[in-house]
């Protein structure tokens, strides 16, 4: 994560650029680690938004309600390894004593997982910034997203930012539509009969979806099927072929 540091601006050229004094006695550690540049965060001052707070409590409860679903009392490993993933495992024993409650004790736990993560100090919901409201938006969608865990919502409704969305559904071959298991569907379908193998993936234009909504594009249309859903495509980069497994 690097260190933080605050600075003030000092210098503005209008429509081109600003300067930055960052007043940093450490520099010894620039030196050292040959640091060049450093990323600057605009703090805009903006607070989470009414929306985003729905967006956040949405999750959770999704979140919530498939670590009670009946039944998974008894768990098999995989699942423990999965919540010991998220980090989960050790609240388990303490849900159960109530919608609300059971909530807040997940997003207690999620929220302390994602600082843990990022090194970020603890956030309130009522305060946090707009930036890691939409941040940690995203982080809630990509657990559902790479664990399955099933959404009243379409995810679609509660990204923030849906490139990454679909960044993370294509990688867990995950329909961007319902969250059912995914074929990567060819939004530029490109010469048929060509040989899968052996042609070159990487930029090609694509959708996650389930075979239901495969079919629904072939019925409807692409363009209509877009316009319905709200939904693009997303580029495959060298990354995600590799994860495909298809020549990049
Ligand atoms: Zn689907």
């Amino acid at each position: 994560m690097g260190i933080e540091a605050e600075g003030i601006i000092n210098g503005l050229t209008p429509g081109e650029a600003f300067s930055v004094l960052v007043p940093f006695e450490e520099t010894g550690i620039l030196d050292r680690w040959g640091v060049t540049s450093v990323r600057v965060v605009i703090d805009d001052g903006r607070n989470i938004s009414n929306d985003q707070r729905r967006k956040v409590f949405a999750l959770i409860g999704d979140i919530t309600d498939w670590l009670v679903a009946p039944g998974r009392g008894k768990r098999t490993r995989a699942e423990y390894e999965t919540l010991r993933e998220m980090h989960l495992l050790y609240i388990i024993d303490l849900l159960g004593q109530g919608k609300y409650e059971d909530a807040e004790l997940v997003r207690r736990q999620l929220t302390a997982h994602y600082c843990e993560i990022l090194d970020l100090a603890p956030f309130s919901l009522s305060n946090v910034d707009m930036a890691t409201a939409r941040d940690f938006i995203d982080w809630l969608v990509e657990l559902c997203v790479e664990y399955g865990i099933p959404c009243i919502d379409t995810l679609l409704n509660r990204c923030e930012d849906i490139g990454r969305y679909l960044y993370a559904c294509v990688a867990h071959r995950r329909c961007a539509i319902c969250g059912k298991k995914a074929d990567i569907h060819e939004v530029e379908t490109v010469g048929m009969g060509r040989n899968r193998q052996k042609m070159h993936h990487s930029g090609q234009l694509v959708q996650p979806l389930c075979r239901a909504h495969h079919n629904e594009v072939g019925k409807i249309g692409q363009a209509d099927f877009d316009n319905k859903y709200h939904l693009e495509g997303i580029r495959l980069d060298e990354n995600l072929c590799e994860i495909l497994g298809w020549k990049k």
